[in-house]
């Protein structure tokens, strides 16, 4: 055990090579010195099925190939003026148009620089320029403006791609629930990259580790390789359904997969399609970004023949909002693309809401709350409405639905299907319904039950619980479910209405059932005494403390929202900061003294969803037990990595001794939050210069429910730090002194 522990240290020495890259790499590709070319005997003979079709070319190609083009305007014949003869032409597309694609230029029209389209079909190639200017753009508006001009081309010229591009450009293969994930090991990767390239596997690790990203490796493995033919160019339907392939199977196959493609790519398309199989694009485009991108491409659709598509943006800004907001909302309520893109294609915008309606079956992104550091925060947010309150439970938040052919699904709160977790919920499902129901969407919290003594088991017990193919003989943890609310009953979406009918609703369909079914227990009071009162009385009942809701006012229920209406309070909120933070795990610094051998330390991150990267916030090793240090410095140690992922964002004087791949969540909370000159949380948005960091963190739990990309993000840590009282009041004295300035 310690030698294993003591092993995940580099020396000091070595961590000197590994070069810092704090900020997010999004220049063009450092070229690496040259490897040299192998052997004659080990240049592989490329062919593919697809060779009889192809013009055999004996090719040798340069590394000169891979760099990244200037950001002029193509010279390519489809950017000239054009003849609408001349659109339709099938006349074959030269090797500079497709290398010069750029969505992004200013003079980008739809269909005369769609390249492809007198054959109709995208090629892959198209959306990886497309990813690589958007990898090349600084700001977040001129990104999603590239990729609304590629997604226009798309619509207009092979409109059955838009649905590809889409997943692909979110690397999805299917609706986040579904939980089909790509996710390939990297030296399954490497492997293929060889076999491919001739490169020996020691050569492509070290590369790796020096650049921090094996898309860029491959890309110039590529480069460098010697063809004898050159394969079929891919298409992006293609790569698409060959990455769902690759995500069925596992063992050799998967390997052989992504070998049969990865020959066949050109150029950056190499890039993409390794990150895509690693998991992370690193195009910075996350979901609200996408479908921004999208709303905007259907007005650029709907307009491009009156109007310059980069003058769409002011002139139809009015239809943008409306079309953007159709659309998120539309994704809320009904999170698939397979279900959304036909609409959006089919139909009026404004139909799409009930084109694409919720259904049970299908997950819905859950309401969330917001912190309060008190009740009479309650009270200055709820002045005279009609409140509840009622017991929030410390457990696993589950979404369950019921469809007309009586199937029962458990989602996560991150829309996970957790169903085959629960096969003992699902037995007894028929318990709690009162009134016959068809379909129902109930929101609750499943908390681990004591049986014999009849009462809530803390949330740590839960988490020891089996989470795949569970059998339901041998479930050691019994849980109970919470029900708090009512979204969806025979048919009928009841998320526009109040939740005082949603909760009769609820009372009138369902029951309870003793350590099976409960109700949230619930107390409907203005009176802050009151408030008071039961929060202490919901800690006796071993809950977190309170969730606070309006009843009739503002009262919906809104999906995917961080709402105001819905307050959480919880029974140890410190007076200054109010709310834990869930934070993901980069690194860990070598014990000392007693904890020697084992990590003594860890740097943790937030996550910056708008630039798909982790923000330092702080360094901790308050709060563990050396029990706690062993059991994490064992499960880290197996996601320890070479070095830093160019994603993660952090001063190079806070160079862990160990870097993790981030995948531990760790509940934390703090004194408070401060401005800090190291680390980089929230970098931006409250100060353009300094991040946030947290003062005294301290350890709580590990977040097992909670995916890194769902840890604390930037603007939640900016939102604390600005609701801090002495925050605020240095913000009171310095409008008080603008104002009193300008009076001078
Ligand atoms: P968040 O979900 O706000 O990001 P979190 O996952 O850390 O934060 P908490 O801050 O503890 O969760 O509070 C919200 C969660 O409380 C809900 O997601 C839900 O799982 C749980 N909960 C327990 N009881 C209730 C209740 N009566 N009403 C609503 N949510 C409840």
């Amino acid at each position: 055990m310690q030698k294993s522990i003591t092993s995940f240290f580099k020396p000091k020495t070595e961590g000197a090579e590994v070069p810092v890259t704090p900020k997010k790499e999004k220049s063009a590709p450092k070229i690496i010195t040259k490897e040299e070319s192998p052997p004659e005997a080990k240049k592989p003979k490329i062919k593919s099925e697809d060779e009889e079709d192809t013009e055999n070319i004996k090719m040798e190609t340069s590394q000169d190939e891979t760099k990244v083009q200037p950001k002029t305007e193509p010279k390519s014949p489809a950017a000239k003026k054009v003849t609408p003869m001349q659109l339709n032409s099938a006349a074959p597309v030269s090797q500079e148009e497709e290398e010069n694609y750029d969505p992004s230029m200013e003079t980008y029209h739809p269909l005369k620089h769609a390249y492809w389209k007198a054959k109709g079909v995208t090629p892959y190639l198209a959306l990886a320029r497309t990813f690589q200017v958007i990898e090349e753009t600084k700001g977040r508006l001129k990104m999603i403006d590239t990729l609304s001009n590629f997604f226009c081309s798309v619509m207009l010229v092979s409109p059955e791609d838009l649905l590809p591009s889409v997943y692909l450009s979110i690397n999805q293969l299917a609706p986040a629930y579904e939980g089909l994930e790509l996710g390939v090991a990297d030296t399954t990767l490497m492997k293929a990259i060889c076999k491919a390239t001739g490169r020996n596997l020691a050569h492509i690790k070290s590369q790796t580790h020096l650049t921090g990203d094996l898309g860029i490796v491959a890309e110039q493995s590529r480069v460098s390789q010697r063809m004898m033919f050159r394969p079929a160019p891919l298409n992006l339907r293609g790569v698409f359904q060959k990455l769902k392939e690759v995500a069925k199977i596992s063992g050799q196959s998967k390997m052989t997969l992504v070998y049969d493609v990865f020959v066949a790519c050109r150029l950056s398309e190499a890039r993409f399609f390794i990150r895509s199989l690693i998991g992370k694009l690193r195009i910075g485009i996350a979901e609200q970004s996408l479908l921004t991108a999208l709303a905007l491409a259907l007005v650029k659709k709907n307009h491009h023949e009156e109007c310059k598509l980069n003058k769409v943006g002011d002139v139809y800004k009015d239809e943008i909002a409306e079309t953007t907001l159709l659309l998120k909302t539309t994704y809320c309520q009904c999170p698939n693309y397979d279900i959304i893109i036909p609409a959006i294609l089919k139909y009026d915008i404004k139909e799409l809401s009930t084109r694409c309606p919720m259904h049970p079956g299908m997950p819905l992104r859950p309401m969330l709350a917001q912190p309060t550091k008190g009740v009479h925060e309650v009270l200055e947010r709820f002045g005279g409405m009609h409140i509840t309150c009622e017991w929030k439970y410390d457990g696993e938040r589950a979404q369950i639905h019921c469809n007309e052919q009586g199937e029962i699904s458990i989602f996560s709160r991150n829309s996970e299907n957790n169903t085959a977790k629960y096969p003992d919920l699902i037995a007894r499902s028929k318990n709690f319904i009162k009134k016959p129901v068809e379909t129902y969407i109930i929101d609750s919290e499943i908390v681990a039950w004591d049986v014999e003594r009849k009462q809530i088991l803390p949330f740590q017990v839960l988490s020891t619980r089996k989470r795949k193919n569970v059998d339901i003989d041998e479930i050691k943890v019994q849980v109970c479910v919470y029900i708090f609310d009512l979204l969806y009953i025979n048919g009928m979406a009841l998320v526009t209405k109040p939740l005082s009918e949603r909760r009769k609703l609820l009372l009138e369909h369902f029951q309870e059932v003793e350590g099976e079914w409960k109700f949230a227990t619930a107390l409907n009071t203005n009176d802050m005494d009151e408030v008071q009162q039961f929060l202490e009385e919901s800690v006796k009942g071993n809950c977190e403390g309170l969730m606070v809701k309006t009843l009739d006012e503002e009262a919906t229920y809104e999906i995917a929202k961080r709402s105001r209406n819905w307050l959480k309070l919880k029974k140890d909120y410190l007076s200054n900061v109010g709310d834990s933070l869930d934070l993901v795990v980069l690194g860990g610094y070598r014990g000392k003294g007693r904890r020697t051998g084992t990590f003594g330390g860890f740097l943790l991150a937030c996550y910056d969803a708008e630039n798909e990267e982790y923000q330092s916030i702080c360094k901790i090793g308050t709060g563990f037990t050396d029990e706690d240090l062993k059991v994490h410095s064992e499960s880290l140690g197996k996601s320890v990595i070479s070095g830093p992922k160019s994603y993660y964002r952090y001063d190079s004087s806070l160079e862990p001794d160990a870097w993790f791949e981030p995948v531990q969540v760790w509940e934390v909370k703090c004194a408070d939050l401060s401005l800090s000159p190291i680390h980089r949380a929230a970098i931006g948005i409250v100060d353009n210069e300094r991040g946030i960091s947290l003062r005294f963190p301290r350890f709580i739990r590990i977040r097992d429910d909670k995916s890194s990309e769902n840890a604390t993000d930037a603007q939640q840590v900016a939102n604390m730090y600005q609701s801090q009282d002495q925050v605020k009041n240095n913000q009171k004295i310095c409008t008080q002194m603008d104002m009193e300035s300008e009076f001078y």
